[in-house]
C-alpha cells in the first residue's frame, strides 16, 4: 500500500491519497473534521496523526460517507471522538458489521488488512442533513439515498464548493456496485450533486478530476442501464447479457478496472429484471 500523502484542494481542505479509497481533511482553527477513516488501522492511524497536525485546542470528528469496510474499518483509531453519519451507516455496522468483517476475513485480498478491525459504528447520526462548522468552514453532509451502498451520504463545503462524493463518485473506472445499493438511485444522486455546482468533486476511488466526472459516470450508469435493457427486451439470459453487454461497453464506454464490469451488469440486470416482471 502507498504511503498516505496529504494535498490541499483549498485552503483548509486537503484529500488524503494512498489509501485503499481516498479521505479527507478538512481544517480550520486547530478545529478538524475527517472524511472516512479507511480500511483498517494500518491506514487509520497515519490519517489521525496527519490530522493531529492540524488539530490545536479544537474538535476532532470523524465522518463516514457510507458503511462499507474500505471507508468504516479504520474507525477504531477514532473511537474517542464523535463519529458521524447518516443512521443507516451506523444500523448497517451494528446488525451487519460482525457478519460482513468475518466475509471479508475469508477474502485472501482483504484478509490481512483487516485481521485486527473492531467494528466501531457512527455514534452521532442524521437523517437528511447535519452542517458541522469546522472553525469558520461550513460542511453540509448531505444523504443521498440507496445507490452506491444502503447509505450513501456526501460532504458539501458550499464557500469553496468542494465535494466529497464518497462512494457516488469514481473517477475513470468502473464503479463498485455491491449488493445493497441500486444504479437507477444512483444516476438520481448524480443528478443532485452535478447540481450543487462543484467547482472540485472528490471521488471515493479513482484520481481527483473535475467535477465533470460526476456527469461522465452518470452517462456510463445510463449507457448500461440502456444496453441491460435492450439484452432484457432481447430475452437474453443473465450470463449473455454478462457477456455482450461487457463486449460492447469496453468499446463504447470504456473505463478502468473492467474487472468489475460482470458485477454491475449483474446489478443492473437483477434491478430491472426484477421490475419487468412486476
Ligand atoms: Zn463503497
Amino acid at each position: 500500500m502507498p504511503d498516505l500523502s496529504i494535498q490541499e484542494i483549498v485552503t483548509g481542505v486537503n484529500v488524503a491519497l494512498g489509501g485503499v479509497c481516498n479521505r479527507g481533511i478538512i481544517s480550520q482553527g486547530g478545529n478538524v473534521l475527517v472524511v472516512d477513516s479507511g480500511i483498517a488501522a494500518v491506514e487509520a492511524i497515519p490519517l489521525r496523526a496527519a490530522a493531529q497536525e492540524y488539530r490545536k485546542e479544537g474538535a476532532l470528528y470523524l465522518f463516514n460517507t457510507h458503511p462499507h469496510g474500505d471507508h468504516t474499518y479504520g474507525n477504531q483509531v477514532f473511537a474517542d471522538c464523535p463519529i458521524i453519519a447518516h443512521e443507516g451507516v451506523r444500523n448497517d455496522l451494528v446488525l451487519n458489521g460482525e457478519q460482513t468483517l468475518a466475509n471479508w476475513k475469508q477474502n485472501p485480498r482483504m484478509a490481512a488488512f483487516v485481521s485486527d478491525v473492531t467494528i466501531t459504528p457512527p455514534t452521532l447520526t442524521f437523517q437528511e442533513k447535519m452542517t458541522v462548522f469546522v472553525g469558520d468552514i461550513e460542511v453540509q453532509l448531505l444523504y443521498l439515498g440507496i445507490a452506491h451502498s444502503p447509505s450513501d451520504s456526501v460532504a458539501w463545503l458550499p464557500q469553496s464548493r468542494v465535494l466529497f462524493a464518497g462512494d457516488l463518485l469514481f473517477n475513470a473506472i468502473v464503479p463498485a456496485t455491491p449488493p445493497g445499493g441500486n444504479t437507477a438511485h444512483w444516476v438520481h444522486a448524480l443528478e443532485q450533486l452535478e447540481q450543487l455546482g462543484a467547482a472540485y468533486a472528490i471521488p471515493g476511488h479513482g484520481p481527483v478530476q473535475t467535477p465533470a466526472a460526476l456527469a461522465d459516470l452518470r452517462h456510463w450508469f445510463i449507457t448500461v442501464r440502456a444496453l441491460v435493457g435492450e439484452a432484457i427486451a432481447s430475452g437474453w439470459d443473465r450470463e449473455t447479457t454478462i457477456t455482450n453487454v461487457s463486449a460492447s461497453l469496453q468499446e463504447i464506454a470504456p473505463r478502468g478496472t473492467e474487472e468489475r464490469l460482470p458485477r454491475a451488469i449483474e446489478q443492473v440486470f437483477a434491478e430491472m429484471s426484477q421490475n419487468a416482471s412486476v
